[in-house]
Protein backbone atom coordinates (compact mmCIF):
# COMPACT_ATOMS: atom_id res chain seq x y z
CA UNK A 1 0.00 0.00 0.00
CA UNK A 2 1.01 3.43 -0.59
CA UNK A 3 0.45 6.77 1.28
CA UNK A 4 0.96 9.83 -0.59
CA UNK A 5 1.28 13.00 1.67
CA UNK A 6 0.14 16.22 0.94
CA UNK A 7 2.48 19.35 -0.62
CA UNK A 8 4.71 20.85 1.88
CA UNK A 9 3.38 18.40 5.04
CA UNK A 10 5.13 18.87 8.43
CA UNK A 11 7.62 16.58 9.36
CA UNK A 12 6.56 16.11 13.09
CA UNK A 13 2.82 15.45 11.30
CA UNK A 14 4.46 12.81 9.12
CA UNK A 15 7.04 11.10 12.19
CA UNK A 16 3.78 10.73 14.43
CA UNK A 17 1.85 9.15 11.26
CA UNK A 18 5.28 7.13 10.76
CA UNK A 19 5.28 5.77 14.40
CA UNK A 20 1.02 5.17 14.65
CA UNK A 21 1.88 2.89 11.27
CA UNK A 22 5.13 0.94 12.48
CA UNK A 23 2.88 0.80 15.79
CA UNK A 24 0.80 -1.25 13.73
CA UNK A 25 3.38 -4.01 12.60
CA UNK A 26 4.54 -2.38 8.74
CA UNK A 27 7.73 -1.11 7.72
CA UNK A 28 8.06 2.19 6.20
CA UNK A 29 9.50 3.25 2.95
CA UNK A 30 10.32 7.02 3.12
CA UNK A 31 10.43 8.39 -1.10
CA UNK A 32 10.66 12.24 -0.81
CA UNK A 33 10.14 13.14 -4.75
CA UNK A 34 9.95 17.00 -5.85
CA UNK A 35 6.76 17.71 -4.93
CA UNK A 36 5.20 14.99 -2.88
CA UNK A 37 6.65 12.28 -0.43
CA UNK A 38 5.33 8.86 -0.62
CA UNK A 39 5.36 6.39 2.04
CA UNK A 40 5.50 2.82 1.12
CA UNK A 41 3.60 0.39 3.57
CA UNK A 42 5.43 -2.74 3.53
CA UNK A 43 3.79 -6.03 5.58
CA UNK A 44 0.19 -6.96 5.75
CA UNK A 45 -1.50 -3.94 5.38
CA UNK A 46 -5.23 -6.16 5.53
CA UNK A 47 -6.39 -4.84 8.80
CA UNK A 48 -5.43 -1.75 7.87
CA UNK A 49 -8.33 0.96 7.57
CA UNK A 50 -7.32 2.79 4.75
CA UNK A 51 -10.51 4.99 4.68
CA UNK A 52 -9.23 6.10 8.43
CA UNK A 53 -5.46 6.60 6.44
CA UNK A 54 -7.18 8.50 3.54
CA UNK A 55 -9.15 10.72 6.35
CA UNK A 56 -6.03 12.23 8.09
CA UNK A 57 -4.81 15.76 7.00
CA UNK A 58 -1.43 15.01 5.58
CA UNK A 59 -2.29 12.54 3.70
CA UNK A 60 -3.61 13.19 -0.22
CA UNK A 61 -4.47 9.70 -1.23
CA UNK A 62 -3.84 6.03 -0.51
CA UNK A 63 -3.51 3.57 -3.19
CA UNK A 64 -3.45 -0.66 -2.64
CA UNK A 65 -0.35 -1.97 -4.34
CA UNK A 66 -0.28 -5.82 -5.64
CA UNK A 67 2.57 -6.17 -6.65
CA UNK A 68 5.27 -8.06 -4.44
CA UNK A 69 8.43 -5.89 -4.75
CA UNK A 70 7.87 -3.01 -2.89
CA UNK A 71 11.11 -1.08 -2.37
CA UNK A 72 11.96 -1.74 -5.90
CA UNK A 73 8.41 -0.21 -7.31
CA UNK A 74 8.18 2.59 -8.97
CA UNK A 75 4.90 3.69 -7.08
CA UNK A 76 6.32 4.12 -4.13
CA UNK A 77 9.22 5.94 -5.61
CA UNK A 78 8.39 7.97 -8.92
CA UNK A 79 11.94 9.26 -9.31
CA UNK A 80 14.97 7.24 -11.04
CA UNK A 81 17.54 5.99 -8.83
CA UNK A 82 20.56 7.01 -9.89
CA UNK A 83 23.88 5.02 -8.67
CA UNK A 84 27.24 7.00 -7.86
CA UNK A 85 30.13 5.59 -8.02
CA UNK A 86 33.08 8.39 -7.22
CA UNK A 87 32.29 10.82 -10.74
CA UNK A 88 29.86 8.47 -12.15
CA UNK A 89 26.86 8.37 -12.45
CA UNK A 90 24.35 5.30 -13.71
CA UNK A 91 20.32 6.13 -14.32
CA UNK A 92 17.99 9.32 -14.16
CA UNK A 93 19.33 10.16 -17.28
CA UNK A 94 23.02 9.18 -16.76
CA UNK A 95 24.22 6.81 -19.06
CA UNK A 96 27.48 4.51 -18.01
CA UNK A 97 29.81 1.96 -20.11
CA UNK A 98 31.19 -0.81 -18.50
CA UNK A 99 33.53 -2.38 -20.67
CA UNK A 100 36.93 -4.80 -20.41
CA UNK A 101 37.32 -8.56 -20.78
CA UNK A 102 35.53 -11.61 -19.74
CA UNK A 103 38.12 -12.71 -17.22
CA UNK A 104 41.05 -10.74 -16.25
CA UNK A 105 44.03 -13.28 -17.40
CA UNK A 106 47.26 -11.01 -16.98
CA UNK A 107 48.53 -8.10 -15.93
CA UNK A 108 49.38 -7.26 -19.43
CA UNK A 109 45.63 -7.92 -21.08
CA UNK A 110 44.14 -5.81 -18.24
CA UNK A 111 45.91 -2.66 -18.74
CA UNK A 112 46.06 -2.56 -22.20
CA UNK A 113 42.14 -3.09 -22.05
CA UNK A 114 41.48 -0.63 -19.05
CA UNK A 115 43.48 2.00 -21.25
CA UNK A 116 41.70 1.64 -24.71
CA UNK A 117 38.49 1.42 -23.05
CA UNK A 118 39.19 4.06 -20.97
CA UNK A 119 40.11 6.55 -24.06
CA UNK A 120 36.95 5.25 -25.99
CA UNK A 121 35.44 6.35 -23.55
CA UNK A 122 34.15 3.71 -20.83
CA UNK A 123 33.27 4.87 -17.66
CA UNK A 124 33.43 1.53 -15.55
CA UNK A 125 35.97 -1.39 -16.50
CA UNK A 126 34.86 -4.39 -15.91
CA UNK A 127 36.69 -8.01 -15.66
CA UNK A 128 36.03 -11.39 -14.01
CA UNK A 129 37.96 -12.90 -11.41
CA UNK A 130 35.78 -15.46 -10.29
CA UNK A 131 34.26 -17.16 -13.34
CA UNK A 132 31.15 -19.11 -13.10
CA UNK A 133 31.38 -21.44 -16.07
CA UNK A 134 29.78 -24.97 -17.06
CA UNK A 135 32.82 -26.69 -16.85
CA UNK A 136 34.68 -27.47 -14.09
CA UNK A 137 37.80 -28.00 -16.67
CA UNK A 138 37.63 -24.56 -17.83
CA UNK A 139 39.29 -21.35 -16.58
CA UNK A 140 37.91 -20.46 -13.62
CA UNK A 141 39.10 -16.69 -13.59
CA UNK A 142 42.83 -15.55 -11.46
CA UNK A 143 40.65 -14.97 -8.61
CA UNK A 144 41.95 -12.95 -5.81
CA UNK A 145 45.05 -12.42 -7.98
CA UNK A 146 42.80 -11.38 -11.00
CA UNK A 147 40.55 -8.57 -8.10
CA UNK A 148 44.48 -7.67 -7.26
CA UNK A 149 44.88 -6.78 -11.17
CA UNK A 150 41.42 -5.07 -11.39
CA UNK A 151 42.63 -2.55 -8.84
CA UNK A 152 45.95 -1.82 -9.90
CA UNK A 153 44.33 -0.66 -13.50
CA UNK A 154 42.07 0.93 -11.56
CA UNK A 155 44.73 3.18 -9.86
CA UNK A 156 46.69 3.25 -13.45
CA UNK A 157 43.18 4.66 -15.16
CA UNK A 158 41.09 5.95 -12.40
CA UNK A 159 38.49 3.49 -13.57
CA UNK A 160 36.28 2.50 -11.08
CA UNK A 161 35.47 -1.51 -11.51
CA UNK A 162 32.97 -3.91 -11.52
CA UNK A 163 33.80 -7.50 -11.19
CA UNK A 164 31.44 -10.67 -9.98
CA UNK A 165 31.22 -12.49 -6.59
CA UNK A 166 30.13 -15.91 -6.69
CA UNK A 167 30.40 -16.62 -2.78
CA UNK A 168 29.61 -13.88 0.10
CA UNK A 169 32.79 -15.72 2.10
CA UNK A 170 34.89 -13.61 -0.84
CA UNK A 171 33.56 -10.45 0.49
CA UNK A 172 36.88 -9.41 2.02
CA UNK A 173 38.30 -9.44 -1.24
CA UNK A 174 35.94 -6.75 -2.51
CA UNK A 175 36.50 -4.13 0.11
CA UNK A 176 37.76 -1.71 -2.58
CA UNK A 177 35.56 -2.72 -5.44
CA UNK A 178 33.55 -0.57 -6.64
CA UNK A 179 30.19 -2.49 -8.33
CA UNK A 180 29.77 -6.18 -7.11
CA UNK A 181 28.17 -8.01 -9.72
CA UNK A 182 25.87 -10.97 -9.02
CA UNK A 183 25.93 -12.93 -12.39
CA UNK A 184 23.35 -14.65 -14.22
CA UNK A 185 23.61 -17.82 -12.76
CA UNK A 186 23.53 -16.62 -8.77
CA UNK A 187 20.54 -14.24 -9.61
CA UNK A 188 18.65 -16.43 -7.17
CA UNK A 189 21.21 -17.30 -4.52
CA UNK A 190 18.95 -15.61 -1.97
CA UNK A 191 21.82 -15.85 0.84
CA UNK A 192 24.57 -14.21 -1.55
CA UNK A 193 21.76 -11.43 -1.89
CA UNK A 194 21.05 -10.83 1.34
CA UNK A 195 24.61 -10.59 2.32
CA UNK A 196 24.77 -8.00 -0.26
CA UNK A 197 22.06 -5.89 1.11
CA UNK A 198 24.01 -5.42 4.31
CA UNK A 199 26.52 -3.82 1.96
CA UNK A 200 27.28 -0.13 1.76
CA UNK A 201 28.13 -0.89 -2.17
CA UNK A 202 26.41 -0.67 -5.57
CA UNK A 203 25.29 -4.10 -6.89
CA UNK A 204 24.60 -4.62 -10.53
CA UNK A 205 22.15 -7.18 -10.54
CA UNK A 206 22.58 -9.88 -13.87
CA UNK A 207 19.00 -11.61 -15.44
CA UNK A 208 18.94 -15.25 -15.10
CA UNK A 209 18.77 -17.25 -17.90
CA UNK A 210 15.04 -18.12 -17.38
CA UNK A 211 14.10 -15.44 -15.23
CA UNK A 212 10.93 -13.66 -15.25
CA UNK A 213 11.44 -9.47 -15.56
CA UNK A 214 9.07 -9.90 -11.79
CA UNK A 215 11.53 -12.58 -10.67
CA UNK A 216 14.66 -9.77 -11.33
CA UNK A 217 12.76 -7.36 -9.20
CA UNK A 218 12.21 -10.01 -6.45
CA UNK A 219 15.95 -10.59 -6.47
CA UNK A 220 16.71 -6.71 -6.42
CA UNK A 221 13.71 -6.70 -3.18
CA UNK A 222 16.15 -9.42 -1.42
CA UNK A 223 19.13 -6.86 -1.61
CA UNK A 224 16.99 -3.61 -0.88
CA UNK A 225 15.44 -5.37 2.42
CA UNK A 226 18.42 -5.19 3.48
CA UNK A 227 19.15 -1.73 3.23
CA UNK A 228 21.02 -1.59 0.36
CA UNK A 229 19.06 0.28 -2.47
CA UNK A 230 22.02 0.83 -4.86
CA UNK A 231 21.08 -1.41 -7.49
CA UNK A 232 21.83 -1.45 -11.11
CA UNK A 233 19.24 -4.38 -12.58
CA UNK A 234 20.44 -5.56 -16.08
CA UNK A 235 19.31 -7.86 -19.38
CA UNK A 236 21.91 -9.91 -20.57
CA UNK A 237 19.21 -11.97 -22.64
CA UNK A 238 17.33 -15.64 -21.77
CA UNK A 239 17.42 -18.66 -22.79
CA UNK A 240 15.04 -19.42 -25.53
CA UNK A 241 14.67 -22.12 -28.72
CA UNK A 242 17.14 -20.05 -30.90
CA UNK A 243 20.53 -21.28 -31.73
CA UNK A 244 22.26 -18.40 -33.90
CA UNK A 245 22.49 -16.78 -30.90
CA UNK A 246 23.84 -17.88 -27.48
CA UNK A 247 20.75 -16.22 -25.57
CA UNK A 248 17.88 -14.14 -27.19
CA UNK A 249 18.32 -10.31 -25.99
CA UNK A 250 14.85 -9.51 -24.31
CA UNK A 251 14.80 -5.93 -25.09
CA UNK A 252 11.33 -5.09 -24.00
CA UNK A 253 12.96 -5.67 -20.96
CA UNK A 254 14.35 -2.79 -20.80
CA UNK A 255 10.94 -0.51 -21.05
CA UNK A 256 8.86 -2.75 -18.86
CA UNK A 257 11.35 -2.35 -16.00
CA UNK A 258 11.60 1.32 -16.67
CA UNK A 259 7.80 1.30 -16.02
CA UNK A 260 8.23 -0.99 -12.88
CA UNK A 261 11.42 0.21 -11.37
CA UNK A 262 13.18 3.24 -10.36
CA UNK A 263 16.44 1.45 -10.68
CA UNK A 264 18.75 1.77 -13.21
CA UNK A 265 18.71 -0.58 -16.24
CA UNK A 266 21.79 -1.63 -18.34
CA UNK A 267 22.20 -4.00 -21.59
CA UNK A 268 24.98 -6.72 -21.91
CA UNK A 269 24.37 -7.42 -25.53
CA UNK A 270 27.91 -9.72 -25.57
CA UNK A 271 26.51 -12.19 -23.17
CA UNK A 272 23.25 -12.08 -24.90
CA UNK A 273 23.99 -12.27 -28.79
CA UNK A 274 27.21 -14.72 -27.85
CA UNK A 275 29.02 -13.37 -31.48
CA UNK A 276 31.11 -10.37 -31.31
CA UNK A 277 29.30 -8.87 -34.82
CA UNK A 278 26.13 -9.04 -33.32
CA UNK A 279 27.24 -6.84 -30.27
CA UNK A 280 27.56 -3.16 -31.78
CA UNK A 281 23.73 -3.70 -33.50
CA UNK A 282 22.48 -4.53 -30.33
CA UNK A 283 24.32 -2.21 -28.27
CA UNK A 284 22.32 0.61 -30.64
CA UNK A 285 19.74 -0.48 -29.76
CA UNK A 286 19.68 -1.00 -26.27
CA UNK A 287 20.88 2.65 -26.21
CA UNK A 288 17.68 3.87 -28.49
CA UNK A 289 15.22 1.89 -26.71
CA UNK A 290 16.47 3.86 -23.15
CA UNK A 291 18.78 1.80 -21.48
CA UNK A 292 20.80 3.69 -18.98
CA UNK A 293 23.93 2.10 -19.94
CA UNK A 294 25.79 -0.56 -21.15
CA UNK A 295 28.33 -3.99 -19.93
CA UNK A 296 30.73 -5.09 -23.56
CA UNK A 297 33.27 -7.72 -23.31
CA UNK A 298 36.73 -6.46 -25.11
CA UNK A 299 39.77 -8.47 -25.25
CA UNK A 300 43.06 -7.05 -27.10
CA UNK A 301 43.10 -10.40 -29.05
CA UNK A 302 39.63 -12.19 -28.48
CA UNK A 303 40.47 -15.55 -30.67
CA UNK A 304 43.00 -15.62 -28.09
CA UNK A 305 40.38 -15.28 -25.01
CA UNK A 306 40.56 -17.62 -22.07
CA UNK A 307 36.65 -17.00 -21.87
CA UNK A 308 34.20 -15.86 -24.30
CA UNK A 309 36.16 -14.61 -26.84
CA UNK A 310 33.65 -15.36 -29.85
CA UNK A 311 31.25 -12.28 -28.12
CA UNK A 312 34.36 -9.85 -27.13
CA UNK A 313 35.11 -7.07 -29.76
CA UNK A 314 38.62 -6.02 -30.17
CA UNK A 315 39.31 -2.78 -28.75
CA UNK A 316 39.26 -0.85 -32.21
CA UNK A 317 35.70 -2.64 -32.30
CA UNK A 318 34.80 -1.26 -29.06
CA UNK A 319 35.72 2.59 -30.52
CA UNK A 320 33.45 1.98 -33.45
CA UNK A 321 30.75 0.70 -31.40
CA UNK A 322 31.11 3.86 -28.80
CA UNK A 323 30.68 6.20 -31.95
CA UNK A 324 27.34 4.55 -33.31
CA UNK A 325 26.15 4.33 -29.63
CA UNK A 326 26.54 8.23 -29.25
CA UNK A 327 25.80 8.68 -32.71
CA UNK A 328 22.09 6.69 -31.71
CA UNK A 329 21.90 8.66 -28.42
CA UNK A 330 21.92 12.45 -30.20
CA UNK A 331 19.38 10.93 -32.62
CA UNK A 332 16.95 9.43 -30.19
CA UNK A 333 17.56 12.56 -27.38
CA UNK A 334 14.60 14.58 -28.03
CA UNK A 335 11.87 11.62 -29.06
C1 LIG B 1 29.92 -11.98 -17.02
O1 LIG B 1 29.46 -10.83 -17.04
O2 LIG B 1 31.12 -12.25 -17.11
C2 LIG B 1 28.99 -13.12 -16.93
C3 LIG B 1 29.40 -14.33 -16.56
O3 LIG B 1 27.76 -12.80 -17.30
P1 LIG B 1 26.36 -13.55 -17.05
O4 LIG B 1 26.27 -13.78 -15.59
O5 LIG B 1 25.36 -12.58 -17.60
O6 LIG B 1 26.41 -14.84 -17.84
MN1 LIG C 1 31.75 -13.45 -20.30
Amino acid sequence: MIAVLKQGTDEQKMNSLIDWLRARGLDVHISRGEFHTVLGLIGDTAHLDTELLESLEIVESVKRVSDPFKSANRKFHPDDTVVSVGDVKIGGGHFAVMAGPCSVESPEQIAEVASRVKAAGASVLRGGAFKPRTSPYDFQGLKAEGIELLLHAKRETGLPIVTEIMNAAHLPLFEDVDIIQVGARNMQNFELLRELGRQKKPVLLKRGLANTIKELLMSAEYIMAGGNEQIILCERGVRTFETYTRNTLDLSAVTVLHELTHLPVIVDPSHATGVSRYVKPMAMAAAAAGADGLMIEVHPNPSAALCDGAQSLTPDDFEALMRAVAAVREAVKNV
